[in-house]
């Protein structure tokens, strides 16, 4: 065996994925898988499939690419550029829109190419990511009037995303806005409109607390299915797993050391004044993983008794003085990652990726 490797649970992510599906229909909102934690899993879309997704999100074609055989519809969440329009038709059904000369390039290419490709356009309610403002009600409606006359596209509803870039709570207040604004455009261009996509994971909270309101009935959800949490209320949707995701990494030392480092201090490798609290002589190992393949912020061993101290590019260094275990050299340490942390084992080719 070969390490380091990330474990993915995919019997979890199936399990994670049924139960949150299971929340979602009850509620009349149909949940898009979000993938784009794993950097293209295969493995990781099925097990979405498996639990009831019907539909995969990803902000990233190659990785949608990757997915193309896959029995479900695919979502590309990141607004698209004018020069991927062409890969964007070929390889997703539907995708985020704010922009009217990027929605010209996908008719075009969709024209060409002889397919529809579905426009969900993006409307921001307060998180200043991406989106038309809500307040700018003629920007909104000229790009739908506009997006109306073209072809190979089909404007098939409005979605917003929020705690992503301003931390805005999703709320019966800025979710609502959508609602209403559906509803002027279907009034103005006498259309109607399929689909109210209310928000990431975050928007979950408009479920827990019954304040969804009425008409949203889609949600993209990534952090919900890859770790059971809502992260906005800080809680775990019950009967979900937390841990579908584990990084396996060897010992390559073992010392004892004092815990203050010897000398004069510049900055560290990641330019940072570093400081340290005396804690006498310690029990120190360093792992053969650092921040180049993982993110030690965002990773716990699974002893409890080992602290991690921190890491550069390659290594990472742990205090074991006080854990039962008397570790040696070529022992395998276990870390339970959160998001970031999956996010960089996945996407490092320095990581293999075990399933099981
Ligand atoms: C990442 C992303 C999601 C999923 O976010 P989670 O918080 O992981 O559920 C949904 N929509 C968009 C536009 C995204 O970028």
């Amino acid at each position: 065996m070969q390490y380091p490797f990330i474990e993915v649970d995919i019997k979890k992510i199936k399990h994670n994925a049924k139960v949150v599906t299971d929340i979602c229909k009850k509620h009349g909102v149909n949940p898009v898988g979000v993938t784009k934690v794993s950097s293209g899993s295969i493995e990781l879309a099925q097990a979405m499939i498996d639990g009831g997704i019907d539909t995969l999100g990803d902000s990233k074609l190659d990785n949608l690419e990757k997915f193309k055989d896959l029995p479900a519809k695919k979502m590309l969440l990141r607004l698209p550029a004018i020069s991927e329009a062409k890969k964007l038709v070929e390889f997703a059904d539907i995708s985020l829109n704010s922009e009217i000369k990027t929605i010209e390039a996908i008719s075009k290419e969709a024209v060409k190419l002889g397919k529809t490709h579905e426009i969900v356009l993006m409307i921001d309610v307060g998180d200043l990511r991406e989106g038309i403002f809500y307040e700018n009600k003629d920007t909104i409606m000229e790009t739908v009037d506009h997006i109306l006359t073209l072809d190979g596209v089909k404007l098939v509803g409005i979605g917003t995303n929020l705690t992503c870039y301003g931390a805005i709570i999703p709320s019966k207040e800025n979710v609502g806005q959508l609602v209403d604004i559906k509803k002027e455009i279907e009034e103005k261009f006498n259309i109607e409109l399929e689909l109210i996509s209310g928000g990431n994971s975050s928007s979950l909270c408009l479920i827990q607390h019954e304040e969804l309101p009425e008409g949203v009935n889609q949600m993209r959800l990534g952090t919900s299915i890859i770790l059971g949490l809502v992260e906005v209320t800080w809680t775990m949707i019950p009967d979900t797993y937390n841990d579908a995701f584990k990084l396996k990494a060897e010992i390559v030392e073992i010392q004892e050391k004092p815990s203050m480092p010897i000398g004069e201090v510049a900055m560290d490798a990641f330019r940072n004044v570093p400081t340290f609290e005396d804690k006498g002589m310690m029990k120190r190992a360093i792992c053969a993983i650092g921040k180049q393949d993982c993110d030690p912020q965002f990773m716990l061993p699974d002893d409890e008794n080992i602290c991690i101290l921190g890491s550069s590019s390659d290594h990472l260094i742990l205090d074991i003085t006080n854990s039962d275990r008397d570790y040696e050299i070529g022992d395998i340490l276990s870390f339970t990652l959160d998001y970031v942390a999956i996010l960089r084992c996945m996407t490092s080719p320095y990581v293999e990726r075990v399933y099981i």
